[in-house]
């Protein structure tokens, strides 16, 4: 039931202050937590009456503004966490959209089911994944988040809901559509059998940008899922030096209340790594900073030293091993220090897509503009994807690049310039720029990028013609209706 005008927000809303993840964006929000579906409409009919506009968030756990709306209404829906249904057979999970996915894998793990595309961050909610279209590190063999899906509950600008499945028109524009066409309620997701809850683990050193093609190529047919460590200040021949992270997993005959305890001491020992990490980093944060002040000759002895280490053990042979793949999925999110620490004050994370076809070329070309970096980045990560037809999509039949900046006040702006040139080699490539992990895009960059924001913006004056739902990122990439009507 809507309320009437109220001259006060429902109890459930109130005035907070908060940041993006790397800190630097600070803004003022009238923040609602609602717990039911009625709360959702209340919460929309209040900001409706009173002209503001409003941004669904999630865990809060995309680097930039894309879950930010700053002066305006934000709808936080995680206290909407419950897992609704459990259809074993067919393998769905249906839950309300603030669920995180570390609570799905805590439900259906031990039965032997997994959810492909999890992104590292395992406190992302199942909406935040969704509007972000976000990928694992199973990308390239299981696509992204979008293919996962099998039903979604969608809340209009106008308080009706609709459900879109994934025949349904609107599903390629909701998924990936960073919040943009109303509130996603609940989600049916498909999950994949798998033999057991491990993976074996091979770490494979790679030379420079050909071998390391060469071996993802092979790993692509042989492996379930992998990520490469980058070593981004190597050069000339040594371009794209790196240690791919493969996983496949094994066939274990543990009973079901046997795998149930490794599982919940695999569920603790991350929570005690994160409790750890954390500590770790509150105290001896400032003294990582200090030590970044020598970025540049403490990563390349850093990563000089990691690839000696793992190209003297591959040739012991001991470079494989066993472990829970919880672990191989989750655990850099639980044990990394948290954005602010690995980026500092001054940082950015961004993360590129090219096409394969074009591969050898784009490796050289993004790690030489990092170079070229007064603060080259303090992590280089690549990944395998694979398209889907999202509007707004980052996934291609390519690869990735993640990067993450730690620059010092005084490189600010040689840091920014470094990042500009990444995203425009980017875009002359007709690769993409992940959304949930940038925080500089500009209107020009996202029109070329993503040329069919268009549609979603055509579908978007059909379902909310009054521009009721947006972000700081949407103001920032200039889709927010209100500018386009001007
Ligand atoms: C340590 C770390 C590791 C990460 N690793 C990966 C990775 O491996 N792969 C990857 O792709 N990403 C990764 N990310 C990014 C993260 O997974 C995504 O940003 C994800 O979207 C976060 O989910 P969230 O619930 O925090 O969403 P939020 O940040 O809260 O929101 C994300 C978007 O979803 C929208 N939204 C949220 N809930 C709703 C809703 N109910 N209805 C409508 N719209 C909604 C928001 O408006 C916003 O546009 C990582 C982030 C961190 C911090």
């Amino acid at each position: 039931m809507i309320q009437p005008e109220t001259q006060t927000p429902p109890s459930f809303m109130e005035w907070k202050e908060l940041t993006s993840l790397v800190g630097s964006i600070r803004t003022h929000s009238l923040v609602a937590r609602p717990t039911t579906i009625e709360q959702c409409r209340e919460a929309l009919a209040y900001c409706r009456q009173r002209g503001m506009t409003i941004c669904a968030r999630g865990a809060g756990r995309g680097y930039g503004d894309l879950a930010l709306n700053d002066g305006q209404a934000l709808i936080d829906m995680s206290d909407m966490n419950r897992i609704l249904d459990f259809n074993e057979e067919a393998a769905q999970i249906t839950v309300e959209s603030g669920t995180r996915l570390i609570d799905i894998y805590q439900a259906v793990h031990h039965r032997l089911l997994t959810l492909p595309a999890s992104p590292t961050e395992s406190h992302s909610s199942v909406a935040g994944a969704i509007c972000a279209n976000v990928n694992g590190k199973d990308a390239w063999r299981h696509g992204s988040f979008a293919h996962q899906i099998v039903q979604i509950t969608l809340l209009l600008a106008n308080g009706e809901t609709m459900t879109i499945d994934r025949s349904h028109e609107l599903f390629n524009a909701v998924v990936g559509g960073i919040g943009l066409l109303g509130i996603i309620v609940d989600v049916t997701l498909q999950l994949r059998p798998i033999p057991s809850p491990f993976v074996e683990i091979n770490r494979i050193p790679a030379s420079n940008t050909d071998a390391l093609l060469d071996k993802m190529a092979r790993i692509e047919t042989s492996h379930d899922a992998a990520v490469v460590w980058v070593d981004a200040y190597a050069r000339g021949r040594k371009t794209g030096r790196s240690v791919i992270h493969a996983a496949k997993w094994i066939e274990r005959h543990d009973s079901e209340s046997r795998r149930r305890e490794i599982l919940e001491a695999g569920y603790n020992r991350l929570d005690e790594h994160r409790r750890f990490g954390l500590a770790l980093h509150e105290k001896f944060g400032p003294v990582l900073s200090l030590m970044l002040q020598a970025q540049r000759p403490m990563m390349y002895s850093f990563n000089r030293l990691y690839y000696a280490m793992c190209q003297l053990v591959s040739l012991t042979g001991r470079s494989s091993n066993t472990e829970l793949f919880l672990r191989f999925c989750f655990e850099a999110s639980f044990t990394v220090p948290p954005a602010y620490l690995v980026c500092g004050p001054h940082g950015y994370t961004v993360q590129l897509t090219f096409p394969r076809s074009s591969a050898r070329e784009a490796i050289i070309e993004l790690l030489g503009i990092c170079q070229s970096s007064p603060c080259p980045p303090v992590t280089t990560i690549l990944r395998a994807h694979k398209p889907d037809d999202c509007l707004i999509s980052f996934s291609e039949d390519g690869y990735s690049l993640n990067f993450e900046f730690h620059p010092k006040k005084r490189h600010e702006a040689a840091s920014r310039r470094a990042v500009d040139r990444l995203i425009d080699a980017t875009v002359r490539r007709g690769g993409k720029i992940h959304l949930a992990k940038d925080q500089v895009l500009t209107p020009e960059q996202f029109y070329r990028v993503f040329p069919r924001y268009r549609d979603l913006l055509a579908i978007k004056q059909r379902l909310d013609p009054d521009g009721l739902f947006t972000s700081d990122l949407a103001r920032r990439v200039g889709i927010d209706p209100a500018l386009n009507k001007k």
